[in-house]
């Protein structure tokens, strides 16, 4: 049977390239979505026509109630995880003394909880089988640090920590954990940036 992969966030941006290239690599395709769209069907379709499985769970990654449920659902159908791609982010970006608490707390539960909620669950699974690959998706952000997004920073600099910990809790059931920390990708969690925020940080790249 095929390896079976399970993308978090998967109907756009990043975790849809993800997706798209594991199936390309012959991966069956778990993923998750939050909103029920028409992109949602498109991926569906385009995963397929690569012949391999996609099949996908409906939740919120901040719930942990969704989180053991779409975990359940995957492994009914699929029967096991292989790999596990915590990718589902959100921003709300703002100056430190304009940023609500509520704002601070989505992005740390969506972004850090989201990735333990997924994590937590899946790893049931992974022990069982004495093997798995989880990567979850930090930010350059989150080494860096950036102003107006004291809150995002905090959860992807969180996930590094996390990943680094769980790395060494679960090596010896031949489970790896890696961040990926990526830089400015244009989708649409960058491309509601203004314009000279945008030009700000394509300044600090060399090339
Ligand atoms: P995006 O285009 O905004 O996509 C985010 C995805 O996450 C969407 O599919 C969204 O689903 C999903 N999502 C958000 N909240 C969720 C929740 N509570 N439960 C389940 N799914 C949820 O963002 P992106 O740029 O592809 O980013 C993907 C990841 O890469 C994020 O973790 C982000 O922080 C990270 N990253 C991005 C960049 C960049 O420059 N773009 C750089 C470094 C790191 P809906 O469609 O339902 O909203």
């Amino acid at each position: 049977m095929s390896k079976v992969a399970f993308i978090t966030g998967a109907t756009r941006g990043i975790g849809r390239a993800i997706a798209l290239e594991l199936a390309n690599e012959g991966y069956n395709i778990a993923l998750n979505y939050r909103t029920e769209n028409e992109a949602l069907e498109t991926l569906k379709k385009e995963i397929s026509e690569l012949g391999v499985e996609c099949y996908p769970v409906q939740g919120d990654v901040s719930k942990a109630e969704d989180s053991e449920r779409m975990t359940k659902e995957i492994i009914e159908h699929f029967e096991q995880i292989d790999v596990l791609v915590n990718n589902a982010g959100i921003t709300k970006d703002k100056l430190i003394q304009r940023m609500k608490e509520e704002e601070f707390t989505d992005v740390i539960n969506v972004n850090l909880v989201g990735t333990f909620n997924i994590t937590k669950n899946v790893i049931k699974y992974m022990t069982k089988k004495r093997y798995g690959k989880i990567i979850n998706i930090s930010s350059v952000v989150g080494i860096s640090g950036n102003a107006g997004q004291s809150n995002y920073a905090a959860s992807k600099a969180g996930i590094i920590g996390f990943t680094k910990s769980i790395a060494k809790e679960l090596a010896s059931r031949n489970i790896t954990a890696n961040a990926v920390a990526p830089g400015f990708i244009q989708t649409d969690m960058t491309n509601v940036l203004k314009d000279e925020i945008k030009e700000a940080i394509e300044g600090t790249i060399p090339l």
